[in-house]
């Protein structure tokens, strides 16, 4: 039982070289965030330490031990908050030294020592460079599967010595299909969840919860009142923005992609391509929305969304820029500004 949504290539690839007994020593698995990168690297953990007939079983007790994250054998470090609640920034050389004390015990209740490193990229200089020498000196039982999605902040000493997989993003109705026979998600949700994931099923099983996609649709009305409203609550958007900026730059980054997510199906509302939109319970205000705008209005707005995601992320004023970019918006009726020509009366 391979729960890894999608992903045939890298499944393929797998599971040949767990029949021909030929496991790489050093795994890394690329891809974007919530790509499936982490259940694919249990999946394996699981396939070396099964004691199925046809591993993994999903059902013997390893494969359960380890999905529940409590097999003495399968380790995952990475980043996020430490034991006392704190953001952890970076992997450390004293994680990675612990690793390799225990690589060179055998095996405590499995087959094969797994190490899971999430977020690699994340590892210190030192550390990066201690992982190394263990990677030079591959033991047996002891496999090391690396996750990134920032692969170039990689060193490039440590990506020759891995056997490299890139997770692709997962189609739409692959991903539907899985929420509906795994999640027993209802139809019409799956398949909302499926296309706000853009590819990635753990951003779409994360956002299950009704209370989460609830978030989610509250901050696409304030895309949409925004769009709608005149230039003074615009401002007060971009300040309110600005300040989140200050706060989490990942956050607006990720609020800057339900922008363009927005004016993406705009666009393919306006191209008659309804059937690719994303906001797929929404489609009533894109099509209303769609009517009063020019094709170059909504090409330009998607110039402007980006260009403000990439000065942002140059170190640009955050608070001028994103004024800026509510400035670029095409005027609507509330602005007191005429539609077409963008001119105030
Ligand atoms: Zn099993």
């Amino acid at each position: 039982m391979w729960y890894t949504i999608g992903q045939k290539r890298a499944l393929t690839l797998l599971q040949g070289g767990l029949q021909q007994g030929r496991v790489a020593h050093a795994y890394l698995f690329t891809g974007p965030a919530h790509v499936g990168k982490m259940t694919l690297a249990r999946d394996m953990a699981c396939a070396l330490n099964c004691s199925a007939a046809k591993p993994p079983c999903g059902e013997c007790t390893s494969c359960r031990r380890i999905q529940e994250g409590k097999h003495a054998d399968v380790l995952e470090i990475g980043l996020g908050k430490n034991e006392e609640g704190k953001i952890k920034t970076e992997i450390s050389i004293e994680e990675i030294r612990q690793l390799q004390h225990s690589a060179n015990l055998p095996p405590f209740e499995g087959k094969c020592r797994v190490y899971i490193i999430d977020g690699a990229e994340g590892m210190s200089t030192e550390a990066a460079n201690c992982l190394l020498k263990t990677l030079e000196e591959p033991q047996d039982k002891v496999v090391f599967i690396l996750l990134t999605a920032k692969e170039r902040l990689l060193p490039e000493t440590v990506i020759s010595r891995c056997q490299r997989l890139e997770l692709k993003p997962v189609p739409i109705e692959e991903a539907k299909q899985a929420l509906i026979e795994r999640w027993k998600v209802p139809d019409g949700k799956a398949d909302l969840l499926a296309r706000l994931s853009h590819g990635s099923p753990g951003w779409a099983v994360n956002n299950i919860d009704d209370s989460q996609l609830d978030k989610y649709k509250a901050q696409i009305d304030e895309i949409i009142t925004t769009t709608e409203a005149g230039l003074e609550e615009r401002f007060d958007y971009a300040a309110q923005l600005a300040t989140e900026f200050g706060q989490s730059r990942e956050k607006v980054q990720e609020k800057l992609s339900m922008w363009l997510d927005w004016w993406h199906d705009l666009l393919l509302n306006k191209c008659k391509l309804e059937e690719k939109i994303t906001n797929i319970d929404r489609k009533d205000i894109l099509k209303k929305t769609t009517e009063i705008l020019e094709l170059s209005q909504i090409r330009e707005t998607i110039s402007a969304i980006i260009a403000a995601g990439e000065q942002l992320k140059l170190n640009a004023n955050a608070r001028l820029t994103l004024e800026v970019l509510m400035l670029s918006l095409p005027a609507t009726r509330q602005t007191g500004m005429n539609l077409t020509t963008g001119i105030i009366k």
